[in-house]
């Protein structure tokens, strides 16, 4: 038996619960952990959630959430791909407005992370074709937020917000900060 089967084995058995990178590593025999974790995700399907995922989550922990598997993702987009999408949609989640360096909304601890994304699932048909790819940030991709998708306008404005100096972002800041502690 490998590694990943007695991984898989560990997560099977403990469905629900929060496993430690330690027991994980024990029990797999391996430091190669992480990389064994990705391919049951990714190759086999299996919800194992990560504090990438999980704002409740530590980085030393991971939990198979259910038994129920996701269909396989077969492959990735390109990196080149990937950054033309990133570059077009101006580094800015499509859903919420977050960019690089944003703080997450569900965990005040983490930068934002920027995902492309199937507007169609690969699972219900969709290709990787530009017009079914778009930007999410993690917590969008994940379908945790709660926020009501910005106007065009908005999302035009913050991408001319990311792209201003400084001190001109500074600017816009100090007068976004006074206006809503007036009205607090
Ligand atoms: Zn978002």
């Amino acid at each position: 038996m490998g590694a990943r089967d007695r991984i898989r084995d560990f997560f099977i058995a403990n469905v629900g619960k929060v496993l430690t990178t330690q027991k994980i590593r024990k029990v797999g025999g391996i430091s190669e952990y992480a990389r064994r974790i990705r391919e049951l995700r990714d190759e086999e399907g299996f919800q194992i959630k990560s504090h990438v995922d999980r704002a409740d989550l530590k980085s030393s922990e991971y939990i198979l959430e259910t038994l129920e598997r996701k269909p396989v993702i077969s492959r990735a987009i390109s990196p080149q791909l990937r950054n033309e999408i990133l570059e077009r949609n101006g580094f800015t989640c499509q859903l919420c407005g977050a960019g690089p360096g944003d703080q997450d909304p569900f965990n005040p601890n983490r930068k934002v992370r920027l995902h492309v994304d199937h507007v169609k699932p690969i699972s219900q048909g969709g290709t990787d074709d530009k017009g079914n790819l778009r930007v999410l940030c993690s917590a969008c991709n994940q379908g945790r937020a709660n926020i009501q998708p910005p106007s065009d306008t908005a999302l035009n404005i913050l991408a001319r917000i990311r792209k201003l100096p400084r001190s001109e972002q500074q600017e816009v800041f100090d007068f976004l900060k006074q206006k809503f502690q007036t009205e607090e």
